[in-house]
């Protein structure tokens, strides 16, 4: 079609709301890892033009009522491939949405369901919601596209709606969700979710596997305890926020890589090292990490913060 000035007048004059959502991004099929639970693993690595910014897990659960999506993703055209493949499993509608913690790549997807369902409740953490609220979707749809070549061009920020905290249960579908949130750990918004009638725990990036993700703003004594409480669950399935999904051994082998970090610098600390002076100390050390993506990128800045926190809980 030739595009004439009335017609792009037309098209620039048409509400953001009505305007045709970008197309989604190619499909990567969803696995089924629990009767009714489904995961689309993305592909390991940091946003970039090349994967469009899918680098997490988005994952959709089946009720009697409609279908439950975790975390849909970093993009209005990721969310679409994520409804794209709930429609290769179920007609029925999307009745919820669960997202894990502020970060963007989990759920700036929320606009594509959002643009589907209208009215769909879109549960957080409070703390999430305040976040989200004083401007962090803007800044992380600023930030991704920045570093994607406008990747994840056309996504609106579609917030969460419905606060949830540690302890409380939703049913949906009923289907019983429970949540579980432990001050600052990845970040201060996480959430983890477990589904019992699924013998399943979503972990959000509070673990990861074979992957390290960024600690700016996490805690790790407080992410540690987190992975504490994921194993006392005992769930059986575990959806981490980057990675494969497995059983327990995923929430272990985060804990161990986080653990070996803050002991080795807490150690290192003790003998008077500085944080650079450390490095190549706690590098041998975490020897068994060193092939997870984001090991490279995220070593030196771990130490630099475990070192912070360590000298701050020294005061
Ligand atoms: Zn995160």
């Amino acid at each position: 079609m030739r595009i004439t000035t009335l017609t792009l007048s037309l098209l620039l004059a048409a509400p953001r709301s009505t305007a045709s959502p970008p197309p989604p991004i190619d499909a990567v099929p969803a696995q089924k890892v629990a009767p009714n639970t489904w995961v689309i693993h993305g592909p390991m690595g940091h946003p970039s033009a090349e994967n469009r910014a899918f680098i997490n897990n988005p994952a959709f659960l089946q009720t009697a009522d409609g279908v439950v999506v975790v975390d849909p993703g970093s993009s209005v055209q990721i969310g679409a491939m994520v409804l794209q493949q709930i429609r290769l499993q179920t007609d029925r509608p999307v009745i919820a949405v669960l997202n894990t913690h502020v970060h963007g790549d989990h759920w700036l997807g929320n606009d594509a369901i959002r643009r589907a369902y209208p009215d769909v409740p879109i549960y957080a953490h409070p703390r999430m919601i305040a976040e989200v609220t004083q401007g962090a979707g803007e800044r992380w749809v600023e930030m991704l596209n920045g570093i994607t070549e406008n990747a994840i061009e056309g996504t609106q920020v579609a917030a969460p709606t419905h606060p949830v905290d540690n302890g409380d249960e939703l049913t949906l579908g009923g289907m019983q969700f429970r949540f579980h949130h432990n001050g600052q750990a990845h970040t201060a918004t996480d959430l983890m979710i477990e589904v019992p009638g699924e013998d399943l725990l979503f972990t959000g990036d509070n673990a990861n596997n074979g992957r390290i993700v960024r600690m700016d703003d996490g805690n790790f004594e407080g992410n540690i305890e987190a992975l504490d409480i994921a194993l006392a669950l005992q769930r059986k399935i575990v959806v981490p926020g980057h990675g494969q999904s497995g059983g327990s051994e995923v929430i272990a082998g985060y804990r161990d890589y986080l653990t070996g970090l803050y002991q080795s610098v807490a150690e290192l600390f003790e003998q008077g090292l500085s944080d650079f002076e450390m490095k190549d100390q706690v590098e041998q050390r975490l020897q068994l990490f060193s092939d997870w993506t984001g090991y490279q990128e995220e070593l030196g800045k771990h130490i630099s913060l475990a070192y912070l926190q360590i000298e701050a809980a020294a005061f």
